[in-house]
Protein backbone atom coordinates (compact mmCIF):
# COMPACT_ATOMS: atom_id res chain seq x y z
CA UNK A 1 0.00 0.00 0.00
CA UNK A 2 1.22 3.63 -1.19
CA UNK A 3 0.36 6.13 1.68
CA UNK A 4 0.51 9.72 1.58
CA UNK A 5 0.76 11.70 4.15
CA UNK A 6 0.23 15.22 2.89
CA UNK A 7 -1.49 18.70 4.19
CA UNK A 8 -0.34 22.18 2.74
CA UNK A 9 -0.30 23.29 6.16
CA UNK A 10 3.44 22.82 8.06
CA UNK A 11 3.82 21.36 11.81
CA UNK A 12 0.32 19.11 11.93
CA UNK A 13 2.41 15.96 12.18
CA UNK A 14 3.10 14.78 8.56
CA UNK A 15 6.58 13.52 9.87
CA UNK A 16 5.87 11.92 13.22
CA UNK A 17 2.83 9.44 11.70
CA UNK A 18 5.19 8.85 9.02
CA UNK A 19 8.05 7.72 10.80
CA UNK A 20 5.96 5.60 13.47
CA UNK A 21 3.46 4.38 10.45
CA UNK A 22 6.91 3.40 8.64
CA UNK A 23 8.11 1.74 11.85
CA UNK A 24 4.48 0.13 12.74
CA UNK A 25 4.44 -1.67 9.04
CA UNK A 26 7.80 -3.18 9.39
CA UNK A 27 7.60 -4.04 12.96
CA UNK A 28 5.14 -6.49 11.64
CA UNK A 29 7.88 -7.78 9.01
CA UNK A 30 6.65 -5.78 6.18
CA UNK A 31 9.34 -4.05 3.92
CA UNK A 32 9.01 -0.54 4.43
CA UNK A 33 10.11 2.79 1.88
CA UNK A 34 9.62 5.68 3.58
CA UNK A 35 9.75 8.15 0.69
CA UNK A 36 10.61 12.37 2.17
CA UNK A 37 9.13 14.47 -0.25
CA UNK A 38 9.50 17.16 1.85
CA UNK A 39 12.70 19.69 0.93
CA UNK A 40 12.96 20.25 4.10
CA UNK A 41 14.30 16.72 4.73
CA UNK A 42 13.10 15.74 7.93
CA UNK A 43 12.64 12.22 7.66
CA UNK A 44 16.08 12.09 6.48
CA UNK A 45 16.91 14.02 8.96
CA UNK A 46 15.02 11.28 11.66
CA UNK A 47 17.18 8.67 9.85
CA UNK A 48 20.28 10.44 10.60
CA UNK A 49 19.83 11.26 14.09
CA UNK A 50 19.48 6.93 14.64
CA UNK A 51 22.02 4.61 16.42
CA UNK A 52 22.01 0.96 15.14
CA UNK A 53 19.98 -0.91 12.82
CA UNK A 54 17.62 1.13 9.99
CA UNK A 55 13.62 -0.41 10.91
CA UNK A 56 13.34 0.94 7.46
CA UNK A 57 14.74 2.50 3.96
CA UNK A 58 13.99 6.48 3.66
CA UNK A 59 14.94 8.01 0.71
CA UNK A 60 15.09 11.60 -0.48
CA UNK A 61 12.46 12.31 -3.45
CA UNK A 62 11.66 16.08 -3.32
CA UNK A 63 10.63 16.49 -7.03
CA UNK A 64 7.49 16.77 -8.78
CA UNK A 65 8.25 13.17 -10.23
CA UNK A 66 7.38 11.05 -7.61
CA UNK A 67 4.33 9.52 -9.16
CA UNK A 68 6.53 8.47 -12.20
CA UNK A 69 8.84 6.87 -10.38
CA UNK A 70 6.97 5.08 -7.03
CA UNK A 71 6.97 2.38 -9.23
CA UNK A 72 10.60 1.12 -10.09
CA UNK A 73 11.74 2.87 -6.39
CA UNK A 74 8.45 0.93 -4.87
CA UNK A 75 9.77 -2.74 -6.61
CA UNK A 76 10.95 -4.04 -3.59
CA UNK A 77 8.94 -2.95 -0.74
CA UNK A 78 4.91 -4.08 0.62
CA UNK A 79 4.31 -0.50 1.41
CA UNK A 80 5.39 2.79 0.83
CA UNK A 81 5.08 5.57 3.53
CA UNK A 82 5.64 9.29 1.67
CA UNK A 83 6.53 11.90 4.02
CA UNK A 84 4.45 15.14 1.84
CA UNK A 85 5.81 18.56 1.69
CA UNK A 86 4.23 21.99 3.01
CA UNK A 87 3.39 24.48 0.51
CA UNK A 88 4.93 23.59 -2.54
CA UNK A 89 2.04 22.42 -4.81
CA UNK A 90 3.26 20.77 -7.53
CA UNK A 91 5.45 18.43 -4.80
CA UNK A 92 2.03 17.72 -3.15
CA UNK A 93 0.35 17.34 -6.55
CA UNK A 94 2.92 14.52 -7.56
CA UNK A 95 2.81 12.58 -3.61
CA UNK A 96 -0.93 12.68 -4.50
CA UNK A 97 -1.10 11.27 -7.69
CA UNK A 98 1.51 8.19 -6.70
CA UNK A 99 -0.49 8.01 -3.35
CA UNK A 100 -3.39 4.69 -2.50
CA UNK A 101 -4.36 6.20 0.07
CA UNK A 102 -3.50 10.08 1.15
CA UNK A 103 -3.45 10.80 5.01
CA UNK A 104 -4.16 14.01 6.22
CA UNK A 105 -3.23 14.74 9.96
CA UNK A 106 -4.97 17.57 11.59
CA UNK A 107 -4.91 18.78 14.74
CA UNK A 108 -7.57 19.58 16.93
CA UNK A 109 -8.07 23.66 16.07
CA UNK A 110 -10.21 25.48 13.62
CA UNK A 111 -7.34 26.74 11.70
CA UNK A 112 -6.24 23.70 10.78
CA UNK A 113 -9.85 23.07 9.74
CA UNK A 114 -9.86 25.58 7.51
CA UNK A 115 -6.51 25.23 6.08
CA UNK A 116 -7.38 21.32 5.39
CA UNK A 117 -9.33 22.71 2.48
CA UNK A 118 -6.35 22.92 0.18
CA UNK A 119 -5.60 20.04 0.71
CA UNK A 120 -9.25 18.66 0.03
CA UNK A 121 -8.78 20.84 -3.39
CA UNK A 122 -6.10 18.92 -4.28
CA UNK A 123 -7.34 15.38 -3.89
CA UNK A 124 -10.17 16.27 -5.75
CA UNK A 125 -8.37 17.05 -8.56
CA UNK A 126 -6.13 14.35 -8.42
CA UNK A 127 -9.40 12.38 -8.32
CA UNK A 128 -9.95 13.00 -12.18
CA UNK A 129 -6.93 11.52 -13.11
CA UNK A 130 -7.25 8.35 -10.66
CA UNK A 131 -10.17 6.91 -10.00
CA UNK A 132 -9.46 4.63 -6.67
CA UNK A 133 -7.56 7.64 -5.09
CA UNK A 134 -8.92 7.31 -1.29
CA UNK A 135 -8.36 9.90 1.35
CA UNK A 136 -8.99 10.49 5.01
CA UNK A 137 -8.11 12.65 7.89
CA UNK A 138 -6.37 11.53 10.85
CA UNK A 139 -6.83 14.05 14.09
CA UNK A 140 -3.13 14.32 15.63
CA UNK A 141 -2.47 15.97 18.76
CA UNK A 142 -5.43 15.66 20.68
CA UNK A 143 -5.74 16.31 24.05
CA UNK A 144 -7.00 13.89 26.39
CA UNK A 145 -10.18 15.16 27.50
CA UNK A 146 -11.25 18.37 26.00
CA UNK A 147 -14.07 18.96 23.93
CA UNK A 148 -12.07 20.10 20.59
CA UNK A 149 -11.17 16.72 19.88
CA UNK A 150 -14.98 16.10 19.26
CA UNK A 151 -15.72 19.46 17.66
CA UNK A 152 -12.44 18.99 15.29
CA UNK A 153 -14.37 15.47 13.91
CA UNK A 154 -17.72 17.35 13.76
CA UNK A 155 -15.91 20.69 11.71
CA UNK A 156 -14.01 17.91 9.41
CA UNK A 157 -17.64 16.25 8.43
CA UNK A 158 -18.12 19.45 6.56
CA UNK A 159 -15.73 18.34 3.80
CA UNK A 160 -16.25 15.27 1.06
CA UNK A 161 -13.73 12.91 2.71
CA UNK A 162 -14.02 10.86 6.18
CA UNK A 163 -12.27 11.02 9.77
CA UNK A 164 -10.30 7.91 10.74
CA UNK A 165 -11.92 6.22 13.62
CA UNK A 166 -8.52 5.94 15.13
CA UNK A 167 -6.75 9.21 16.45
CA UNK A 168 -3.27 10.21 18.03
CA UNK A 169 -3.05 11.78 21.37
CA UNK A 170 -0.59 14.66 22.21
CA UNK A 171 2.06 12.93 23.95
CA UNK A 172 5.76 14.09 24.85
CA UNK A 173 6.88 10.52 23.51
CA UNK A 174 6.82 11.64 20.06
CA UNK A 175 9.24 14.63 20.43
CA UNK A 176 11.70 12.27 22.98
CA UNK A 177 11.16 9.36 20.02
CA UNK A 178 12.19 11.51 17.48
CA UNK A 179 14.87 13.29 18.82
CA UNK A 180 16.86 9.81 18.98
CA UNK A 181 15.62 8.81 15.51
CA UNK A 182 13.16 6.38 17.05
CA UNK A 183 9.43 5.23 16.63
CA UNK A 184 7.27 5.43 19.74
CA UNK A 185 6.82 1.45 19.51
CA UNK A 186 10.43 1.25 20.01
CA UNK A 187 10.67 3.55 22.79
CA UNK A 188 7.72 2.43 25.01
CA UNK A 189 6.53 -0.48 23.09
CA UNK A 190 3.26 -1.41 25.06
CA UNK A 191 2.22 2.34 26.00
CA UNK A 192 -0.19 4.23 24.72
CA UNK A 193 1.13 6.05 21.96
CA UNK A 194 2.27 3.02 20.66
CA UNK A 195 -1.35 1.68 20.47
CA UNK A 196 -2.38 4.89 18.69
CA UNK A 197 -0.29 4.73 16.04
CA UNK A 198 -0.97 0.90 15.44
CA UNK A 199 -4.83 1.16 15.47
CA UNK A 200 -4.52 4.41 12.89
CA UNK A 201 -2.15 1.53 10.70
CA UNK A 202 -4.88 -0.88 11.32
CA UNK A 203 -7.16 0.94 10.09
CA UNK A 204 -5.56 2.31 7.43
CA UNK A 205 -4.91 -1.10 6.04
CA UNK A 206 -8.97 -2.49 5.99
CA UNK A 207 -9.07 0.27 3.66
CA UNK A 208 -6.91 -1.27 0.82
P1 LIG B 1 4.89 18.27 9.79
O1 LIG B 1 5.74 17.18 9.22
O2 LIG B 1 3.47 18.21 9.33
O3 LIG B 1 5.47 19.63 9.57
P2 LIG B 1 5.82 17.30 12.35
O4 LIG B 1 5.57 15.83 12.31
O5 LIG B 1 7.21 17.75 12.08
O6 LIG B 1 4.80 18.06 11.38
O7 LIG B 1 5.32 17.82 13.77
C1 LIG B 1 5.52 19.17 14.17
C2 LIG B 1 5.94 19.21 15.62
O8 LIG B 1 4.91 18.70 16.43
C3 LIG B 1 7.17 18.37 15.93
O9 LIG B 1 7.94 19.06 16.86
C4 LIG B 1 6.60 17.09 16.53
O10 LIG B 1 7.49 16.50 17.44
C5 LIG B 1 5.35 17.60 17.21
N1 LIG B 1 4.28 16.60 17.24
C6 LIG B 1 3.64 16.05 16.18
N2 LIG B 1 2.69 15.20 16.59
C7 LIG B 1 2.71 15.19 17.94
C8 LIG B 1 1.96 14.52 18.98
N3 LIG B 1 0.96 13.66 18.69
N4 LIG B 1 2.28 14.77 20.27
C9 LIG B 1 3.26 15.64 20.58
N5 LIG B 1 4.00 16.29 19.67
C10 LIG B 1 3.74 16.09 18.36
MG1 LIG C 1 7.43 17.29 8.00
Amino acid sequence: MIIGLLNQKGGVGKTTLAVNLAAELAGTGARVLLLDADPQGSSLDWAAAREGEPLFSVVGLPRATIHKEIGALGRDYDHIIIDGPPRVTDLARSAIMASDMVLIPVQPSPYDVWAAAEVVKLIEEAGVYKDNLKAAFVVNRKIANTAIGRDVGEALAGYPLPTLEASITQRVIFAEAAARGQAVRELDPRGPAAKEVAAVATELLEQN
